[in-house]
């Protein structure tokens, strides 16, 4: 039977826990990464109901894109809703697991689900994170180059975009003098030697660099390995917040708005004034994201679909975009569907369901 843990590193190899946001709590919440799993159960938000519904279906796994447990809890009891989810669980061994952030700020991830279903083209990240990246420099003999890139690229440096074991080399020469008490790979103590080496460079993901500095001492054949890591401020324009694309051919505001509609199953959109353009660049964010709306009128997206607009955050349109609010349930209750169809190619043997549970707090009049 393939265990927790089996699964939990498939969805992470898509979205690495280190890409959800500081004041997130993705990652287990329940449970154990080694029970074997006997089905999972995928819902937006994993509530009372959710693992009822776990329970009866025969599922030790509820993996949710909310984490029920989002800030600190100081007493878990059945007094509130959050205690009532986290008691039953336990008490019927069931695992709750949370793909957050880390889902919505990858390619691939809860975004552009949402930009696909309104049928938009050419989907980017909208505001793609800084600091993300390292680039690894190092030395090496001539021979051994080929194994030691090729141990790099198996810790996962060198992967740019659609590309795979992207490096850098270029020859030169090498010195050094090992000392009485060295145990040299090449020449003998006290005695300066010259060697033909290759500086190679390789970029990853900076949540990588343990990885990486371990596979380049394991496969390095020198004693002491010389190496520089920096921290790049570069873009990852595979990691960042919302998403943005176009459509293939301009709509009418009130077209697309009904399109939405209809996309999202969204029985209320509120939206801000329309500008008499067409829509062609669209640009989206599931959830709360009026922190977007800036780079969404600066990446000349003519309409922003996003969630949790507040009143003041409105007028930030300034007739430079139309902001339309579908709702956060709306945005993102396809997320599970979207995890069922990553996670069905890997594991057809698992069973998987998609909730049947309404988790939406809110009413519409
Ligand atoms: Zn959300």
């Amino acid at each position: 039977m393939v265990p927790i843990s089996h699964i939990v590193q498939y969805l992470e190899a898509w979205a690495p826990a280190a890409y959800q946001e500081s004041y997130d709590n993705a990652g287990l919440i329940t449970g154990d990464m080694h029970w074997p799993v006997t089905g999972a159960l995928l819902s937006l938000d994993a509530t009372e109901e959710v693992v009822d519904e776990a329970i009866e279906r025969g599922c030790n796994l509820v993996i949710a894109h909310h984490p029920i447990v989002f800030k600190g809890l100081k007493k878990i009891n059945t007094r509130s809703y959050v205690g009532r989810a986290i008691v039953k669980a336990i008490k019927h061994d069931i695992a709750l697991y949370a793909i957050h952030t880390n889902l919505d700020n990858v390619t691939n991830g809860v975004n552009f689900h949402i930009a696909r279903r309104l049928g938009l083209q050419n989907i980017r990240i909208l505001a793609p994170k800084k600091q993300l990246l390292q680039k690894l420099v190092t030395f090496v003999p001539q021979e051994n180059t080929d194994s030691v890139l090729a141990a790099l690229h198996q810790a996962g440096a060198g992967q740019i975009g659609n590309y795979n074991n992207c490096s850098f080399r270029v020859s030169g020469t090498g010195a050094f003098t090992p000392n009485e008490a060295a145990n040299p790979h090449i020449g003998a103590a006290n005695r300066r030697e010259e060697v033909t080496e290759e500086r190679i460079e390789v970029l990853f993901p900076a949540f990588l660099s343990g990885k990486v500095i371990q596979a380049l001492r394991q496969a390095h054949p020198y004693e002491e390995v010389a190496y520089y890591l920096t921290n790049l401020e570069n873009e990852n324009q595979e990691v960042g917040s919302g998403a943005v694309g176009e459509l293939t051919e301009p709509l009418a505001e009130m077209e697309f708005l009904q399109r939405l509609k209809n996309a999202m199953q969204t029985g209320c959109i509120r939206y801000t004034a329309l500008r008499d353009k067409p829509v062609h660049r669209v640009a989206v964010c599931g959830g709360t994201g009026s922190f977007l709306t800036g780079e969404a009128i600066r990446a000349g997206a003519d309409l922003f679909v996003t969630a949790d607009v507040k009143y003041h955050e409105f007028f930030d349109a300034e007739g430079r975009i139309v902001i339309a609010d579908i709702g956060h349930y709306e945005s993102e209750v396809f997320t599970k569907e979207l995890i069922y169809t990553y996670l069905s190619e890997k594991f057809p043997n698992i069973a998987l369901h998609l909730s049947d549970v309404v988790t939406n707090p809110i009413k519409y009049f």
